[in-house]
């Protein structure tokens, strides 16, 4: 991933000189996620650093990994990050120095670059997430804190944006409903009156086939991607794991699943559809 030259704010690791002043900045006040901060340091041999960011105002922080191996969080250059928005990145950088992989496409058809951005956001990030968010529940954080917040606002939309392609709808809901996997009836509130039956239903049999799956390994996570991917997006293509890429930053090797894009075969993978 490129890094810019930001204003590095601190330099932050619990088993560096000075670690105890720094957590109060960084509102690591739990415990167990001064403990995962100190863990993702060692796993990278490297301290984890903050960065003071321009971040999208849907996005409260976001790891990265520099090209010598150091663990970053970039952080809002506006607002702060909750303690559960640096742990949800601390999981991120731990997953990924576990093999964890970013994902890309490849597909001799034009897949257009907003629909791989979002494959990346709305399907591959919150498969993800269902790994790490019941150790933040049990750290006594709410890893949903932002999204119960937005959809609370009566005014609040859960769409698409102008232009995107009209498929992208059904990979909003998918998010929205593992986000609010613990709390559904939430979930149904918010959504009536304001998605389409249908991708209601293709929606909630993708989360079933999450759930029946239930991921722990670097494997299982892309393969559980494929299979989601070809119950929301028939009309897309056929997708299919491709390889593995490996790039070593530091001590760590960081690797990126390519996902075989080919042609539709017109028949949604769902569990019961
Ligand atoms: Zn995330």
């Amino acid at each position: 991933m490129r890094l810019l030259c930001f204003l590095v704010l601190m330099i932050f690791s619990a088993s560096a000189p000075g670690g105890a002043q720094d957590i109060p900045i960084f509102k690591l006040t739990n415990p167990a996620a001064v403990k995962l901060l100190d863990e993702v340091s060692q796993s990278y041999k490297r301290r984890t650093i903050a960065i003071d960011t321009p971040l999208p105002s849907n996005i409260h922080a976001a790891a990265s990994i520099a090209e010598d191996g150091t663990p970053i969080i970039k952080v809002p250059i506006d607002r702060d990050p909750t303690e559960a928005d640096l742990v949800h990145e601390l999981f991120h950088l731990k997953l990924i120095a576990e093999g964890y992989a970013f994902i890309k496409i490849d597909s001799d058809a034009q897949i257009p670059k907003v629909m791989e951005t979002r494959l990346f956001e709305w399907v591959k990030d919150p498969i993800e997430h269902t790994i790490f968010y019941p150790r933040m529940r049990a750290m006594g954080l709410n890893p949903s804190e932002h999204v119960e917040a937005t959809i609370s606002n009566a005014a609040a939309r859960f769409a698409i944006e102008p232009g995107e392609p009209s498929e992208m709808s059904v990979l909003s809901l998918f998010s929205l409903r593992v986000a609010l996997q613990e709390n559904p009836e939430l979930f149904e509130q918010f959504v009536k009156g304001k998605a389409a039956g249908n991708d209601l239903a293709v929606s909630g049999q993708a989360l079933e086939i999450l759930v029946r799956d239930r991921p722990q390994t670097p494997d299982e996570e892309i393969s559980t991607l494929v299979k989601v991917l070809n119950c929301l997006l028939p009309s897309i293509g056929t997708f299919s794991f491709g390889h593995l890429e490996a790039v070593k930053k530091g001590t760590v090797t960081v690797r990126t699943a390519v996902i075989r894009v080919d042609a539709p075969s017109g028949v949604r993978a769902c569990p019961a559809y």
